[in-house]
């Protein structure tokens, strides 16, 4: 499949990885919008929350846990925000789901 973050887990596009279990691969966006900027993606293919199903609930669930345990482990726990973009008009712009994990600064709102 041509599918940029499976080529990623896969290892043949590098990336900085931060976590990764049988679940789902972390690693920091490579156009880093706060000091702390990481992608917690599933390793199955999803292509974005409004593809998802009742069977996606656990990773769904999985990958928050996953980010708020980065937060933890990263000292950002005075305030982080998790953020799923949801089709091309809230700029998603890569079709394989993505949590963004964004700390680290002031994160102000409403997000743009
Ligand atoms: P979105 O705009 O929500 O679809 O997020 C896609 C994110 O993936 C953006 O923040 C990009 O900077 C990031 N990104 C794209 N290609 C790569 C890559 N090869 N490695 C790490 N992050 C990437
Ligand atoms: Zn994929």
């Amino acid at each position: 499949m041509d599918c940029l973050f499976c080529k990623l887990i896969a290892g043949e596009i590098p990336s900085k990885k931060v976590y990764e279990d049988d679940k789902v691969f972390a690693f920091e966006d490579i156009n880093p919008q706060a000091p702390t900027h990481v992608l917690i993606i599933p390793k199955q293919h999803i292509e974005g929350l409004n593809k998802a199903s009742a069977e996606d609930a656990e990773i769904l669930g999985y990958m928050q846990l996953a980010a708020a345990k980065l937060g933890r482990e990263r000292g950002i726990e005075s305030g982080y925000r998790t953020v799923l973009n949801v089709g091309r008009g809230a700029g998603q712009s890569v079709f394989h789901i993505h949590l963004h994990l964004l700390g680290g600064r002031n994160l102000s709102w409403p997000p743009g």
